[in-house]
């Protein structure tokens, strides 16, 4: 019998952590600053790449959901921080669709700018808004990953979709924890190819 379902989960710190931090975030850099947080978090315990996100609603600044990358330690390449926080917000709210008008307007908060499957899945999900920290650039200069192709004019791609994007935003602090990954001896575990 061949596996049939899967299941993904988030590393059991992410419980406590949350306890830490009293919501709604008003702010952006409040929001961007808690992910940053948690993308640390990742790093120093060792649960992942450094990578993490969080979907809160816009206006409000209510949570939603939140993700870090768990790519080694679920046995998915798909396990991107971005796409963790934006399927578990689709569970909790039980809606493949996060931009029907019955919700308020989702935001997703993440720590480097989405690579191109993480972009592919924005546009999928209905999310309104994203604010974005390191650059792809950062993520490939600093750490080593292969952001994979992004398209030249990414910004205006989301843009024409109705969904707006804050790039570079707390870029410093973006990279500061991307370097901490590196300092730490992380695992850079683009996958193999043939030469
Ligand atoms: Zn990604």
């Amino acid at each position: 019998m061949k596996k049939n379902s899967l299941s993904l989960s988030l590393p059991e710190w992410v419980h406590d952590f949350l306890e830490k931090y009293e919501f709604p975030l008003v702010s952006p850099e409040e929001r961007m600053r808690f992910v940053l947080d948690l993308t640390l978090q990742n790093i120093e315990r060792a649960t992942g790449g450094p990578f993490g996100a969080a979907v809160f609603e816009r206006n409000s600044g209510k949570l939603v959901s939140v993700g870090v990358n768990v790519v080694m330690e679920q046995n998915c390449s798909a396990a991107h921080a971005e796409m963790m926080a934006i399927m578990l917000a689709q569970q909790e709210l039980g809606t493949h669709d996060l931009g029907i008008s019955e919700l308020p307007e989702l935001q997703l908060v993440t720590s480097g700018k989405m690579c191109a499957m993480c972009l592919g899945s924005v546009v999928w999900s209905g999310i309104r808004e994203v604010v974005a920290s390191a650059q792809p650039e950062d993520v490939e200069n600093i750490v080593g990953f292969d952001e994979g192709p992004a398209p030249t004019d990414y910004d205006q791609q989301l843009e024409k979709r109705g969904i707006s994007i804050i790039p570079s935003f707390l870029r410093k602090e973006g990279c500061a924890v991307l370097q901490r990954y590196v300092d730490l001896g992380g695992v850079v575990y683009n996958p193999s190819r043939s030469a």
